[in-house]
C-alpha cells in the first residue's frame, strides 16, 4: 500500500516522499481512509507508531483551501514538547499547501502568541491550559473548529487536564468531528470517548494496557453516619498500608482526618486552604509510608504524582461521573493490582447510577462486615464499632499486606 492509495492529495504524497517515507505505517493505513471520510477515531497507539502523521496528513487534506482566519482544525497535546513537535509535523507535512499552523503552550510569554493568533491560521496545536486562557479573554474564536484531536489524552488526564478538556469541549461546536489518541486505554480514556466521539472507529496499534483491568472497583452501600466505622474497619482489616481517599470538601477532609487520627490510622489532608509547604510534606510522608491514608479533595488530587498507589477510596462519590474514573486510575498504574473502593450512601444512589451508567457496567457491591451495623435497628445487635469509642488497636499484630480484605469479617455476615 501506498500513501497514494490511501485517498491524499498529490502536494501531501509528495511531501511525505521528501520525508523519505516510503509506505504508510498500521495506524496510518487505518486512520486516515476514516478520518479523510470524516469518521471518528479512537487510536490506541503509543509513540514512534507514525500516529501523528495519522491524524496531520487527513486533518490537512480536508482543511481544503486556506482561509487563515479563526482555526479550523484544533489539535490538543499535554505538553509543550508535544504541541510544538506536532505543529512542526504539520507544517513539513503541509509544505505544499498554503495552509497556516500556529501552536500555543503555557510557560512562555503569550503577546507573540496572540499576534500570531491575530494574523489568522488553519491548524492551531496547543495545551489545553493556555488555550483556555486565550479563549477566555476573548482573543481566541473557537466556533470555527470543525476537527478536534486530543493527542496523547491519557498524559492529559494524568496531568489533571480533565476540566480544562470538558471546559474547551463546551466551547467548540457540537457539528465537528473528533479524534482520540492515547497509549493506553483506560477506563477513564472510554469515559472521554463516550463523551466526545461518535461511532468512533477504533484502532489499536498498540498492546493493550491491562491496568484498567486490574483494578478491582468495590461499593459499599452504606449510611453515611457509619462510614467512618466501616472504613476505620477495612484499613485495619485489610492491613492497609497506602490509602488515597477523596472526601467532596475541605471541611470533610479535615473532620475525617482528625476522626481517623483518633482512631490511631495516621493520616493528613491535603487542599486548597493548606500551605504548599503542608501539602508536599504531607504528600512526602505518605509516599515514604510514614502516613496510611492522605485525604484529599478533586482539586487538590489534580496532578499528585502518586504511582501504583494500591488502594483508592471514595469515602464520598463525586458529582461529575468522569471524576470517579479519575480518581480509581490512580491504582493499579504499571501493571500493579489495585482496589477502589466507594462508600455510598443511600442519598448517593443517584451519583452511583450515573457513575455505572458511564462505565457501561455495574459495580461490585460488598457485603458489609457483621461489625458495622447495617441498620439503626440491628446496631443493639451488633457487635459494633458503632457503640465504641475509637481507639487504636493497642495489640492487634499487623496483618500481612497480601491478606485477603476483610475475609475473617466477611465470614460472619
Ligand atoms: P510518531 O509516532 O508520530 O511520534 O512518529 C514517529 C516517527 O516515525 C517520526 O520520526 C516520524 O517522522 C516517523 N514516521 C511517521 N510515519 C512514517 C512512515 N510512514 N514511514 C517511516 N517513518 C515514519
Amino acid at each position: 500500500m501506498s500513501f497514494q492509495d490511501l485517498g491524499l492529495k498529490p502536494e501531501l504524497v509528495r511531501a511525505v516522499a521528501e520525508q523519505g517515507y516510503d509506505a504508510p505505517t498500521p495506524i496510518q493505513a487505518a486512520a486516515i481512509p476514516a478520518v479523510l471520510a470524516g469518521r471518528d477515531v479512537l487510536a490506541a497507539a503509543q509513540t514512534g507508531t507514525g500516529k501523528t502523521a495519522a491524524f496531520v496528513l487527513p486533518l490537512l487534506e480536508r482543511l481544503g483551501s486556506p482561509v487563515s482566519g479563526a482555526p479550523r482544525t484544533l489539535v490538543l497535546t499535554p505538553t509543550r514538547e508535544l504541541a510544538a513537535q506536532v505543529a512542526a509535523s504539520a507544517t513539513g507535512y503541509g509544505r505544499h499547501l498554503a495552509l497556516r499552523t500556529v501552536v500555543i503552550f503555557g510557560g512562555v510569554s503569550e503577546r507573540p502568541q496572540i499576534e500570531a493568533l491575530r494574523r489568522g491560521c488553519d491548524l492551531l496545536v496547543a495545551t489545553p491550559g493556555r488555550l483556555l486562557d486565550l479563549a477566555q479573554q476573548r482573543v481566541l474564536d473557537l466556533r470555527a473548529v470543525r476537527c478536534l484531536v486530543l493527542d496523547e489524552a491519557d498524559r492529559m488526564l494524568d496531568m489533571g487536564f480533565i476540566h480544562a478538556i470538558r471546559q474547551i469541549l463546551r466551547l467548540l461546536p457540537q457539528e465537528r468531528q473528533s479524534l482520540l489518541f492515547s497509549a493506553t486505554y483506560t477506563e477513564e480514556i472510554r469515559a472521554l470517548a463516550a463523551r466526545m466521539l461518535r461511532a468512533p472507529l477504533a484502532i489499536d496499534v498498540a498492546p493493550r494496557n491491562a491496568a484498567a483491568e486490574r483494578i478491582e472497583q468495590q461499593v459499599y452501600r452504606v449510611p453515611r453516619e457509619q462510614k467512618r466505622h466501616l472504613l476505620a474497619q477495612l484499613i485495619r482489616e485489610g492491613a492497609w498500608q497506602q490509602v488515597l481517599l477523596f472526601t467532596r470538601t475541605k471541611h470533610g477532609a479535615n473532620r475525617l482526618t482528625e476522626q481517623l487520627l483518633g482512631a490511631g490510622i495516621q493520616a493528613a489532608a491535603i487542599h486548597g486552604n493548606k500551605s504548599q509547604n503542608a501539602r508536599v510534606r504531607a504528600l512526602t510522608d505518605f509516599k515514604e509510608g510514614r502516613l496510611t491514608v492522605l485525604v484529599a479533595t478533586e482539586v487538590a488530587a489534580r496532578g499528585l504524582d502518586i504511582k501504583e498507589l494500591p488502594h483508592v477510596v471514595n469515602y464520598e462519590l463525586p458529582n461529575v461521573p468522569e471524576d470517579y474514573v479519575h480518581r480509581i486510575g490512580r491504582t493499579a498504574r504499571a501493571g500493579q493490582h489495585g482496589v477502589a473502593v466507594s462508600l455510598v450512601a443511600p442519598e448517593e444512589a443517584e451519583l452511583l447510577r450515573d457513575i455505572e451508567r458511564l462505565l457501561g457496567h455495574s459495580l461490585e457491591v460488598m457485603p458489609l462486615p457483621a461489625l458495622v451495623p447495617q441498620s439503626p435497628e440491628r446496631r443493639e445487635a451488633a457487635h459494633g464499632l458503632a457503640h465504641r469509642p475509637w481507639r487504636a488497636p493497642s495489640h492487634r499484630p499487623a496483618r500481612p499486606r497480601h491478606a485477603p480484605p476483610l475475609a475473617r469479617a466477611r465470614k460472619r455476615v
